[in-house]
């Protein structure tokens, strides 16, 4: 069976793992007592070009991400500030966390902010966005994507799966990958309709873009 790219449509080369494999920490991360949980990971066929494995953006993102929710302290149990030790132990992610923050000033007080390199981010949360309705229902999603992730917008409340000043469709069942506490989801297909919980409290929808929207936030 011949398989083509589940992003443009090429023939395949290789797999992709959505959402990108760097987002589960491995077992020399945690330690046993969590087990595996890079064992069932979602993979989508792809070619070369869209294929992020070797993609500095995957890395890139998880790490905002989760510099984002333990700042926010939501979600932040021991697991995940494990994880995210483990990572700022790389000199790769360190250097790609400092490059990132920029020195503020709050209520007086000297911190950091973080600023997103919004192309960056907002590129591989379309790609995951394409690669589960991949997954899903076996076709290509074509058309520009809008994506909405409030805890990095300013004042945002905390969104659950239920919102319904979001319209949340009611009956779309929740799935999740390698482990509820890392990724959830809830998609529906026509129109599209994704709903992405990272690490229990990091919430990005999608729905397609308006006219003249790009693949960012
Ligand atoms: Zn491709």
């Amino acid at each position: 069976m011949s398989k083509s790219c589940y992003f443009c449509g090429e023939p395949a080369t290789s797999r992709d793992h959505v959402p990108p494999r760097v987002f589960f920490p491995e077992v020399k991360d945690l330690g046993q007592h969590y087990g595996d949980l890079r064992k069932q990971l979602v993979t989508v066929p792809s070619c070369a070009l869209h294929n992020g494995e070797q993609s500095r953006d995957d890395e890139y993102t998880a790490l905002i991400v989760m510099v984002s929710i333990t700042n926010e302290d939501i979600g932040a149990d021991h697991f995940l500030s494990k994880f995210r030790r483990t990572m700022e132990r790389s000199p790769r992610f360190r250097s790609m966390l400092e490059a990132s923050l920029t020195p503020t000033v709050s209520d007086g007080h000297q911190t950091a902010s973080l600023r997103i390199d919004q192309g960056r981010y907002g590129g591989v949360m379309a790609r995951i966005s394409r690669g589960l309705h991949f997954h899903e229902v076996g076709t290509r999603l074509n058309g520009r994507l809008h994506i909405d992730t409030p805890c990095l917008g300013t004042g945002s409340p905390e969104v659950g799966f239920r919102d319904a000043s979001r319209s949340h469709p009611a009956d779309l069942q929740v799935k999740w990958v390698g482990d509820p506490r890392i990724f959830e989801y809830a998609l529906a297909v026509e129109p599209f309709y994704l709903h992405m919980k990272f690490y229990g409290g990091f919430d990005v929808f999608v729905t397609p873009a308006t006219t003249a929207e790009r693949d960012d936030l």
